[in-house]
């Protein structure tokens, strides 16, 4: 694909939604008789929901695992260090007295601030911990396939976040999952009228992995390799009575609110991040922009088009201006592309064809336009952790710190 400065017919060829800026080409997105997304009218509920109601709910649960618990944990949070899990502990830690086991699936691709933030948030709510990280081979071989066969760059980690936190519950026979964020805050999958109550096993493979662990098996990945990624079997989750909930459907949910009361009152910090012109979403990833690309080149829109919803949604700003600012953003190379070409051993041209071939139907005569991004990225395009080996690698003495 060449990189192009002329703007095609995207927004023409598209419908958006009446109020935001979201497209069509969403995936699971519905809109009213008047044309308004489903997380737009989930936007319009919030405001008219008994919270006090729903607290008082949440309340029960959390009183009845408690109590079901003994001296086991009462509930897993699983936690990557963004700002939701930061959230997430602040409200069952410090509110409601839970003793949660933080449970992280690590895509291996941490960003210094992500990893602190991790770290840091462990120390502020002084919790129990365990994580995963899946050896750095079989992440840059998955890395390759996931291209090819999801359309972006992370089915490791959309697949094991799904799965890890679950075995954990059954190994450990901690029932109750607490994850952050309802599924109608953004998507058109849930509504708040009509939460996601019941635990549905296979969640995160339909909605964001899309494909089983055994479908990723090639010449390179062995079914053994993937046997982390593999979510409990339906007796072993029935056998613990695994379920999940949402916070976000039993507490007034507002990130830009919550992102700064734990700035404040933890020491979270944001970041740079490609992509996108808020700097507290996927802060601990260097590879969410390259995700959120891949997103924009095969359905037209990406991260900062979600950003600009939300804003155009609270009134922020305009929805002409919202389109604007998410086209100019979306549209930019990241800097970690080059990471990503180098350990997945692909061309550049390679990337673009195959994403090519995995083009939203409506978009699939038109030429996707693609700019190079007028700024570097101050949190380096490597993971944290690849950069601390190269710092210390290539220092004479180990001991010798710079
Ligand atoms: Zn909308």
């Amino acid at each position: 694909m060449k990189i192009s400065s002329s703007s095609t017919n995207i927004l023409s060829r598209l419908q958006y939604c009446a109020r935001c800026c979201v497209p069509e080409t969403q995936e699971g997105i519905s809109f009213d008789a008047y044309g308004v997304c489903q997380a737009c009218q989930s936007s319009e509920q919030k405001m008219h929901i008994n919270w006090a109601e729903r607290e008082k709910e949440l309340r029960g649960i959390l009183d009845a695992a408690k109590e079901k618990a003994g001296n086991n944990y009462d509930c897993i949070v699983p936690i990557s260090g963004g700002k939701d899990s930061v959230f997430q502990l602040h409200v069952l830690v410090n509110v409601y007295g839970m003793k949660p086991l933080a449970v992280t699936f690590s895509h291996n691709w941490y960003s210094e601030v992500g990893w602190y933030n991790l770290q840091n948030a462990l120390q502020e709510f002084d919790v129990d911990h365990i994580m995963f990280t899946p050896n750095r081979g079989l992440v840059n071989r998955l890395a390759e396939r996931s291209l090819g066969m999801i359309g972006d760059a992370c089915w490791h980690c959309h697949s094991g976040i799904g799965a890890f936190p679950l075995q954990i519950a059954v190994k450990f026979n901690i029932p109750l999952l607490i994850w952050g964020e309802s599924i109608a805050e953004s998507s058109g999958r849930a509504s708040y009228k009509d939460p996601v109550h019941k635990f549905d096993r296979d969640y995160f493979t339909k909605v964001s992995a899309k494909r089983q662990p055994k479908e990723m098996v090639s010449s390179l990945i062995s079914e053994r390799d993937l046997h982390p990624f593999n979510v409990p079997s339906i007796e072993e989750i029935e056998r613990a009575g695994v379920y999940g909930i949402h916070l976000g459907d039993y507490i007034f949910w507002g990130e830009e609110r919550q992102t700064e009361f734990i700035r404040q009152e933890y020491g979270w910090k944001e970041t740079e991040i490609e992509g996108a012109y808020k700097g507290y979403k996927s802060a601990e990833c260097i590879m969410s922009g390259v995700h959120d690309f891949t997103c924009y080149l095969k359905r037209g829109y990406g991260r900062a088009t979600m950003q600009a919803c939300v804003d155009v949604r609270n009134g922020l700003m305009t929805r002409e201006e919202g389109l604007t600012l998410a086209r100019s953003i979306d549209s930019q190379r990241p800097g970690a592309l080059d990471y990503f070409l180098k350990i997945t051993n692909l061309s550049e041209a390679a990337f673009y064809e195959t994403i090519k071939q995995l083009k939203h139907l409506k978009l699939i005569d038109i030429d996707i336009p693609v700019h190079p991004k007028n700024q570097g990225n101050h949190q380096g395009n490597l993971p944290f952790f690849e950069q601390i080996i190269a710092k210390y690698r290539n220092q004479k003495d180990p001991r010798e710190i710079d």
